[in-house]
């Protein structure tokens, strides 16, 4: 769950912060990469047009150069005459091989005005006239196109370097492409004239594919030119067409055209690219950075939150999250109920099993309140063993009630701690919205106030607030001085006396002396309300001492017949309360064997020297002692053995869910099993139906006791309550 929420919440990072950063950069990167390829290309194209300009120029400029060159021996009057004269060495040395080694001609010809050849210079040396019939087919049209101009004396050609008219085309000379131009031999002077068109002419050849080519290459750096007769279409190549006069195409320049561009591009993009992949990667890391320490950030305040409103312990909402919460939802009104939970007798589980113990105990019983409340409901631990309880909604009081008894059972099943079994209670108080207050601060009061009655009132219950529980706290004071005045007085006080009842055969065989106070103001008080005041101010050692007395007088009375007395634990702390108790044994004349002591579990489990010497002493005597309310404070099956006692009193709150909760049969069963290993005797408290009765005789246990058998009475009215009849009711 944990893991998938992780992987959704980085996916969302993925999508919506480092993907659009990513694609941002890698697409500036991929822009900047086409505008250099854009600009290389330009760069290329500009350069190949430069090339491909300077070349056609070249071709043109020769054209013209060839003409110019012809002209430095045509406009002469001994040209004139020497062709006149045909002074064949003389044409060779000025008209042909001069040209050929000072202009780089490669042919030369000089035509009569009948254009018969009267000289020809061809391959590097003077041939015989008719090798003209080699050029002739390309050259004889210039020459007849010349003479027309001269005929009409078209002169638009003639300028301040041009001093003739001309005529030149690219031609095929022996299968090589060539500058072909014609120009007339002609007088310089202006002394010798001639018929325009009958002058002898000079034909100049001069190829594009030889020496040409190779001035090109040193001079304007054509790499690798050639001439071709078809366009290259080999990569990296630009051809370049040679156009004749009359538009057909000649062939071809090849080259290698410079790329600038693509030179730079070619060391440019490694570079870039490696540039672009390591910024990716410099990005990715430092969002991948960014990412885990946001995200570090964000779980350390989660930490921090839950913390500050967590109980490490348990894990549960802690006090700050319980008033957050409880204040939020009293706000929006509607009936809620809050719990106010104190373990009872945690704080002898700490000491005797240890704080380890301790916590675990603290940690299942969070466990289970969590698995009774429902959901919406928030259970928050708010001190050591004080638990709060917002129950939501409209819940009704029967609704509260269930779930507290819940609580209240749910603790009563065994806590295994290091090994043990062990009982502790709960004692909870309830406080109801809006009908106890509609603020969290009074309802919380009011839930502490029901919960210390349930603490009073023997724990392991829980107790809704009502009016009265105020009025009755507010009057502690006073009761102490009630007390005071009603052991004095002597009639107030009252021991009632409710009957034991033997399982064997159900006869009653002894009985159990309990306390009443008849207030002249107040009417009957429990003393589950006066004894803790008793304890507390100190009265208990008297209001002890008067309820002994008059039990062991009144059993004295008895023949067979046992008398049970319970004792707080803060009279066995007073060091010579064994020998009080031998005293009014001796004053009474009861037999010790007849007196039986119930004391509180914490009582007998108490290290304190004088506790275990009273114990001990009473013992010796003969007295016996039970512990009191078995499995409703803190109780440890493994310890029993190792206790002081005869005795143990099974509570009543675990007879009351006989039969109808399959753990508290099994509960009892277990106690009692345990109890006879140990050499103990067990009783059963507040059996009140037969149903409970012929359960608890099937499990094993020795004596019953409980209202199906007889309330508590007065001393006068036991006599009605003795049992013969072996079926109760
Ligand atoms: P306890 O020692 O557990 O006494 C038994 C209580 O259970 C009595 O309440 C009795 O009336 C009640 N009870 C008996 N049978 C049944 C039954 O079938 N169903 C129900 N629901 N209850 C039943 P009581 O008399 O109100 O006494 C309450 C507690 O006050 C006693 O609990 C005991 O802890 C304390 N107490 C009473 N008298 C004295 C006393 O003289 N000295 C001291 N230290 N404590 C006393
Ligand atoms: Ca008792
Ligand atoms: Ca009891």
């Amino acid at each position: 769950m944990r893991s998938k929420t992780v992987s959704l919440k980085y996916s969302g990072f993925l999508l919506k912060r480092a993907l659009p950063i990513l694609v941002l950069t890698g697409c500036i990167g991929l822009g900047v990469l086409g505008l250099l390829i854009w600009a290389g290309q330009e760069a290329d194209r500009v350069s190949y047009n430069r090339q491909a300009s300077l070349a056609q120029l070249v071709v043109s400029q020769q054209r013209s150069k060839v003409a110019h060159n012809q002209e430095s021996v045509t406009v002469w009057d001994d040209a004139v005459e020497q062709v006149r004269a045909r002074d064949s060495e003389w044409m060779d040395n000025n008209l042909g091989a001069w040209m050929h080694e000072y202009f780089g001609l490669d042919q030369a010809y000089v035509l009569d005005p009948s254009n018969q050849a009267v000289y020809a210079f061809a391959d590097g040396g003077q041939r015989a006239p008719d090798a003209f019939s080699v050029v002739e087919d390309e050259a004889l049209p210039l020459v007849l196109a010349l003479r027309d101009k001269l005929r009409v004396g078209d002169d638009s050609q003639v300028s301040d370097t041009v001093l003739t008219p001309g005529v030149s085309d690219l031609a095929v000379i022996q299968g090589r492409p060539a500058v072909v131009s014609v120009k007339p031999i002609v007088s310089d002077t202006g002394d010798i004239q001639q018929t325009p068109g009958e002058e002898s002419v000079h034909v100049a050849v001069r190829f594009l594919d030889g020496s040409l080519i190779e001035e090109l290459k040193t001079d304007y750096l054509f790499e690798d030119l050639h001439f071709s007769w078809s366009a290259s279409d080999a990569p990296h190549y630009s051809s370049l067409p040679f156009y004749a006069a009359d538009g057909s195409v000649l062939g071809y320049m090849v080259w290698h055209p410079h790329h600038p561009g693509e030179t730079m591009l070619s060391k440019l993009i490694p570079v870039l690219s490696a540039f672009i992949v390591l910024a990716l990667c410099a990005i990715a890391f430092s969002l991948f950075l960014y990412h885990n320490r946001s995200k570090e950030l964000q779980a350390s305040e989660e930490q921090i939150r839950y913390m500050a409103l967590h109980d490490p312990l348990t894990e549960l909402p802690n006090r700050n999250y319980f008033n957050e919460y409880v204040d939020v939802e009293l706000t929006k009104g509607g009936a809620s109920a809050l719990l106010f939970l104190d373990l009872d007798r945690f704080k002898q589980v700490n000491d005797t099993l240890g704080h380890p113990s301790g916590d675990a105990l603290i940690r299942e019983f969070g466990q289970r309140l969590k698995a009774i409340v429902r959901q919406g409901d928030v259970v928050a631990r708010v001190g050591g063993d004080e638990f709060t309880v917002m129950l939501r909604g409209k819940v009704s009081v029967g609704e509260v009630d269930g779930i507290c008894q819940r609580i209240v059972d749910s603790v009563r099943r065994p806590f295994v701690l290091g090994g043990q079994e062990v009982f502790v209670g709960v004692s909870v108080g309830v406080a109801l919205a809006p009908r106890d207050g509609n603020d969290r601060v009074s309802l919380l009061r009011r839930a502490d106030v029901a919960l210390y009655f349930s603490k009073n009132s023997g724990r392991s219950r829980y107790t809704f607030f009502s009016e009265n529980m105020d009025q009755l706290l507010s009057r502690r004071q006073e009761m102490e001085g009630d007390m005071r005045a009603a052991l004095k007085a002597g009639n107030e006080f009252q021991v009632h006396y409710q009957p034991i009842i033997d399982a064997r055969d159900h006869r009653v065989k002894g009985y159990e002396a309990l306390l009443r106070w008849e207030h002249p103001k107040f009417g009957s008080i429990s003393p589950e309300l006066f004894i803790p005041v008793a304890e507390e101010t100190g009265l208990i050692d008297a209001v002890g001492a008067f309820v002994l007395r008059e039990a062991c007088t009144a059993a004295a009375e008895w023949s067979g017949k046992s008398v049970a007395v319970n004792v707080s634990g803060i009279e066995l702390r007073d060091e010579g309360y064994a020998a009080k108790v031998k005293n009014i044994l001796l004053s009474t004349g009861l037999s010790p064997q007849a007196l039986e002591l119930e004391v509180t579990e914490t009582a007998a489990t108490d290290e304190a020297s004088a506790v275990v010497a009273n114990l001990d002493a009473l013992r010796a005597i003969g007295v016996q002692i039970a512990i009191d309310d078995f499995g409703t404070g803190f109780s440890s099956l493994g310890r029993l053995r190792t206790l002081n006692v005869d005795r143990i009193k099974i509570d009543r709150s675990f007879v009351r869910g006989f039969g109808e909760k399959a753990g508290d049969e099994a509960i009892i069963r277990a106690i009692v099993e345990l109890a006879h290993a140990s050499g103990l005797k067990t009783t059963a408290e507040g059996v009140e139906t037969s149903f409970q009765d012929a359960g608890l005789i099937r499990i094993g246990c020795d004596s019953l006791q409980g209202f199906l058998y007889s309330k508590p009475v007065p001393l006068r009215d036991i006599e009605l309550t003795r049992f013969t009849d072996s079926s109760p009711g």
